[in-house]
């Protein structure tokens, strides 16, 4: 161990101090807990993610007492969700969540800023600019860590319990050997997205959380404080070095191929520079072991397109907490709750898991989507499957897949040798998640049909030599600002 300037102790140390850390600091604090959190960042910072919660993920916003500050910056309410594929449309309202019916888009640095004042509030010590550099073990468990804060002083910091939630880069992770995920699928699809003046402010696109396929693009949109509005395209993750080269070029190419994103979005002004990732690799890690637990991305992650990530982080941080609080001076107790935390965490999102890894697909818009649209529209099961009140598997169960397959295979001009490979595709990833789900096995690295296991660790955009620079990496702070051309405005119509 190299020279310390300081010595503290506490009861719980936490890396990363986001969505998974301000939630756990939040329920250790509450609990009575000497908590300290570090994060490399200071508040209020941006992050690279997109950031639409819905009700499901307000509702965990609630549960942690940071709402009312999130409503402050006063986000748009949206009560309504929409999946359209080539102008086939399904439009349902959210059901009703602990008190919420309504989904928001927050941007990071103000949803971040509030978890933290929350978690100040509390009695957690939330402390900026500080690293954490060492693990420090005694007896075979973690019982202390070394942080750096900004002027270079090295502070050891004793503690009962420390939680990596440090995201997906996590150096707890790796200091406590758990950094290759043991279960990992790679994405097709990349993230690029704009912030711009929405050019709908008044009418009722204000209230909807949309998604809009054609091709093998979906485009994201959804509206922010302050009369903003995110697009996000997730299309191939190989275009994302030809977003990054032209993305003005890009911009007006997604317009051109999605009609329903160009009449959404006609007269944008006032753009952002473009903001894009193509390593949205899916994986679950080790996350608990004898003094350690990992929360949030540091654990586990799951394609971006779901939208589900702040939600988890949210939800298994507080659980954490709310589960480690009681039993934190038995270091027996704090390590069997660590691992039950964990199995539970898996059990509630892995079905989610495997839906993000199959709309990761690049697939382009097929007749059997189609046909679940046309179907699915009004009967408000859809946004079952964003909310989390009914899995994904359930939703669009073996039944129903079978139902769509055969009206697409009815239809004049389809090609049905794809329709017939599509259906069967989907039938051994339904079969691969209902076994887990009937016969579940903790940290099973079985790979299931949904994963595309071939998948690189440290993940990387395809086409591009290097791992890109992460916000973890940059103190979590992402331009918002720069050299890249803002896109011109959309011509109208
Ligand atoms: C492109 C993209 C789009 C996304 N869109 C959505 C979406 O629309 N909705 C949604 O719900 N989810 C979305 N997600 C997922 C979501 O961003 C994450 O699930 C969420 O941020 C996880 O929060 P976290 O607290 O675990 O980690 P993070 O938000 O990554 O926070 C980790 C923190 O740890 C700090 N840190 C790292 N290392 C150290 C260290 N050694 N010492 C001290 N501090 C450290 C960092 O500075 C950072 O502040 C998206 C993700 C991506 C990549």
């Amino acid at each position: 161990m190299s020279q310390i300037d300081r010595h503290e102790t506490a009861d719980v140390v936490i890396a990363g101090g986001r969505c998974a850390g301000s939630a756990t600091a939040i329920a250790f604090a509450r609990a009575g807990r000497a908590v300290i959190a570090v994060d490399r960042a200071t508040f209020p910072s941006d992050t690279l993610s997109t950031h639409v919660n819905f009700p499901s993920g307000v509702a965990e916003l609630q549960a942690v007492g940071a709402l009312d500050r999130v409503l402050a910056y006063d986000p748009p309410r949206c009560t309504y969700g929409m999946l359209e594929a080539d102008g086939v449309r399904c439009l349902e309202r959210f059901a009703t969540i602990d008190g919420i019916d309504y989904g928001i888009c927050l941007p990071r640095p103000q949803l971040d800023m509030a978890l933290v004042e929350t978690a100040r509030e509390a009695g957690a010590e939330i402390r900026e600019r500080t690293s954490l550099e060492e693990v420090l073990w005694a007896g075979g468990r973690v019982a202390g860590v070394v942080v750096k804060e900004r002027d270079g002083t090295r502070v050891q910091i004793d503690c009962k319990l420390l939680v990596g939630a440090d995201g997906r880069r996590s150096t707890v992770a790796r200091l406590v050997g758990a950094e290759r995920p043991y279960r990992g699928s790679r994405n097709e699809r990349g993230c690029a997205f704009f912030y711009m003046d929405d050019p709908q402010v008044g009418t009722a696109w204000r209230e909807r959380l949309i998604q809009l396929r054609s091709g093998t693009t979906h485009a994201l949109i959804f509206p922010c404080p302050d009369d903003r509005v995110l697009c996000l395209f997730m299309g191939p993750a190989e275009d994302i070095p030809r977003f990054r080269r032209d993305p003005e070029g890009m911009w007006q190419a997604m317009l051109e191929a999605n009609p329903a994103v160009r009449e959404r979005l006609a007269g944008a002004t006032n753009f952002t520079k473009l903001r894009s990732t193509g390593d949205n690799v899916a994986y679950f890690r080790r996350s608990s072991g004898p003094g350690w637990a990992l929360a949030g991305d540091a654990g586990h992650f799951k394609d971006p397109i779901i939208g589900q990530g702040i939600r988890d982080a949210v939800r298994f941080g507080r659980l954490l907490g709310e589960a480690c609080a009681p039993v934190l001076d038995d270091a027996r107790d704090v390590d069997q709750t660590t691992a039950a935390v964990e199995a539970r965490r898996d059990k509630e999102c892995l079905p989610s898991y495997h839906w993000g890894n199959r709309e990761s697909r690049a697939f382009g818009v097929s007749p059997i989507l189609l046909e679940a649209l046309a179907d699915l529209e009004g009967r408000d099961l859809m946004l079952q499957m964003f909310d989390r009140i009914q899995t994904p598997h359930r939703v669009l169960n073996p039944l129903r897949g079978g139902k769509y397959a055969g009206r697409a295979l009815l239809r004049k001009g389809v090609d049905r040798r794809a329709i017939l490979k599509e259906a069967l595709q989907e039938l051994r990833i339904d079969r691969d998640i209902w076994r887990e789900e009937l016969r579940p096995s903790f940290r099973s690295s079985r790979p299931t049909a949904s994963e595309r296991t071939d998948f690189q660790w440290p993940p990387r955009t395809p086409g591009v030599a290097k791992a890109e620079p992460h916000a973890d990496e940059a103190d979590g702070i992402v331009p918002t600002a720069g050299a890249e051309p803002a896109p011109t405005p959309v011509a109208a119509g």
